[in-house]
């Protein structure tokens, strides 16, 4: 079910234009990781899908709900830390949103899913960074919204924080919430979304699933002298990206390719490769690789 569609919307900050011509999409279940550098628009981006920034021209539509006041009861949002009164306990805290929100809800359910339960009766002052956050995060799920929309949730945590925090992303996602989160880092997209659009100076590079995006290919190298090379790399099947550089053929394959089965369809074709090397594509370089000239 479509949860999010999203239409050449634009942004301009005076001449900025911070984003240009954005188009998304957002399904049932997902977990969508706006990825991108510092500047390249994240925030904006969310700002205008809560209704907070006002976009200059463009479409979005939450749900099957044309009127944004309406869709957005069902969207919880962490834009930034929410204040919590230090001197009363996580439940208590809870209870203060929760009456904000006109809700009344049992929150141990919630504090369970963010790895709170056991601190339920502990003071607001006594959490760890990392608490605060998954306390940030269990209040923007207060009133079981279907979507929910985190804005670079591990930023300015030590590495067990954000281990935590990501783990408690994990849990919420497999409860079955929709979940739009912004993130710099990559290998938090690749741990945490199932899908990913990634953003560089407010432009749409790339979007889907983590997996087809984010390094499921491997970087073949070969050589071999007095072959008709070029034919028989464009024989294998799914190849893309040939590149020939210093006598040495460089491509992409699907990461389920072996260099035996390689080998192997060159000698079927009677040569011998003298150079052939495998490389999983890091995500850096997957990154850098989908960032660069664009
Ligand atoms: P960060 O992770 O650093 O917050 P971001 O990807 O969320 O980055 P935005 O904060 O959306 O990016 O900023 C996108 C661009 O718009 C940047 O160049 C930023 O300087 C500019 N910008 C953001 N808000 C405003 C504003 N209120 N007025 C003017 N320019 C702005």
């Amino acid at each position: 079910m479509k949860v999010l569609e999203v239409q050449s919307l634009n942004k301009y900050y005076g001449s900025l234009h911070a984003i240009q011509d954005l188009n998304l999409h957002l399904e049932s279940g997902q977990v969508l990781g706006l990825l991108g550098p510092n500047g390249s628009g994240k925030t904006t981006t969310l700002g205008m899908l809560l209704g907070i920034t006002l976009p200059n021209s463009g479409f979005y539509q939450w749900f099957d709900e044309p009127e944004h006041h309406l869709a957005r009861l069902r969207i919880g949002a962490l834009l930034e830390t929410p204040n919590f009164y230090p001197y009363l306990n996580a439940d208590e805290n809870l209870a203060i949103i929760a009456q904000i929100k006109g809700v009344q809800e049992n929150f141990s359910p919630l504090l369970d899913l963010v790895g709170l339960g056991n601190r339920r009766s502990s003071k607001f002052s006594t959490f760890s960074l990392g608490m605060k956050q998954r306390l940030a995060i269990a209040s923007a799920m207060v009133g079981d919204p279907e979507v929910l929309i985190f804005d670079e949730p591990t930023n300015g945590l030590d590495p067990q924080g954000i281990a935590e925090v990501r783990n408690s992303i994990i849990q919420i996602a497999k409860s079955g919430k929709t979940i739009l989160m912004a993130s710099h880092m990559l290998d938090e997209v690749e741990k945490v979304c199932s899908h990913v659009a990634i953003l560089k100076q407010g432009q749409l590079l790339a979007q889907g699933p983590v997996g087809a995006l984010l390094g499921n290919q491997v970087l073949v190298e070969i050589s071999a002298s007095g072959v008709e090379m070029e034919s028989f790399i464009q024989s294998l099947p799914e190849v893309s990206n040939v590149e020939f550089e210093n006598g040495i053929y460089y491509f992409q394959m699907p990461e389920n390719w072996t260099g035996a089965e390689i080998n192997r369809l060159a000698m079927d074709k009677g040569f011998t490769l003298s150079h052939l090397q495998l490389k999983k594509r890091s995500l850096e370089s997957e990154f850098l690789a989908i960032t660069k000239d664009n």
